[in-house]
């Protein structure tokens, strides 16, 4: 077994001493001003051991890995009927474009883009109030991550709806081919909440253990969703999880990974932990430049990518 409490150590700091830090998203301004100067790591093991190094008790806020216990919980709700209404192809284009969609006659290519996830939220609306939708959708994370005090982080909500120009026109976009059910205000008002969550290292970890563990949480043994699911959810992660660096984080981690405009990324190695970094710097993909790399480092020094075969003795 890998001494994880020295990797973790060593990684928190040599990324705590890293000099390219990445610039933060500015687009929603209260996200501008996070301390770049940050990091924050955290693993979560199959048998229930906890690793902790840097900030990983700060909260930051949770964006587009919210995606991921979205697509999760609308799966729940529709089934497979989802994927009449959303791809599950690498998009190839940044988390927010809007090229695609007319040439796909407003069918987004996957869940994890900004279009994708919008179609989500349409189905995690149902026929529900954004409002109720929303407390729904925060107690499904609470219960993920065993943890109550997870909330939305209101003023990320104000700013991202007062300036969410952008996801509207991909919204009202998707109305247009009859993609969208509910009034694209409404959904974005699910939409824009779930990204305005605000979660830590460790609550994140916890939230992601269903996914390394065949779509069970580990110690209560609950299900989460079947262990199909929890692989296909991986697989997109894998594919879909970093926009148009997808490719490249596969090369560099060879994780499932989702990350968020927030600085946070979620990587599942299966069968054997749930890993939370985050650090506010994004690199010119919108992803944490400092949490790509300290997954790097981690893949590298305990061969837990998927493409290493993480079970092979000796390893
Ligand atoms: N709330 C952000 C947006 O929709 C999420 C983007 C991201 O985290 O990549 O623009």
């Amino acid at each position: 077994m890998h001494d994880l409490t020295a990797i973790v150590a060593d990684i928190t700091e040599e990324m705590l001493a890293a000099p390219d830090r990445g610039r933060p998203a500015d687009y929603i301004p209260p996200l501008a001003r996070v301390d770049v100067g940050k990091f924050g790591m955290a693993i979560v093991t199959l048998d229930g051991r906890v690793f902790t190094g840097g900030s990983a008790d700060e909260l930051f806020s949770l964006q587009s890995v919210s995606k991921v216990f979205a697509l999760t919980l609308a799966l729940g709700r529709v089934g497979d009927q989802l994927w009449n209404r959303v791809g599950r192809e690498p998009s190839g284009s940044a988390f927010n474009s809007i090229v695609q969609l007319e040439s796909e006659r407003g069918i987004p290519r996957n869940p994890f883009i900004n279009a994708g996830a919008i179609v989500v939220a349409d189905v995690n609306l149902g026929r529900g109030a954004p409002r109720e939708s929303l407390a729904e959708f925060t107690r499904f994370v609470r219960h993920l991550a065993d943890d109550d005090t997870i909330a939305v982080d209101q003023e990320i909500l104000k700013s991202e709806s007062e300036t969410g120009y952008r996801n509207l026109a991909l919204a009202n976009y998707m109305k247009s081919f009859g993609n969208l059910n509910r009034p694209p205000e409404d959904v974005l008002a699910l939409y824009f909440g779930q990204c305005a969550i605000a979660m830590n290292c460790v609550q994140l970890a916890m939230a992601g253990r269903y996914l390394m563990a065949a779509g069970r949480i580990p110690d209560s043994g609950h299900r989460i969703v079947s262990a199909a699911r929890a692989r296909r959810i991986n697989a997109l992660m894998l594919t879909c999880g970093h926009y148009d660096a997808s490719g490249d984080f596969a090369f560099r981690v060879g994780l499932p990974g989702k990350s968020g405009v927030g600085g946070g990324i979620l990587a599942v190695a299966p069968g054997v932990a749930s890993i939370a970094v985050w650090s506010a710097g994004l690199n010119a993909q919108g992803n944490s430049q400092l949490g790509t790399l300290a997954l790097e480092r981690l893949a590298v020094r305990t061969g837990w990518s998927v493409f290493d075969g993480m079970n092979v003795p000796g390893i």
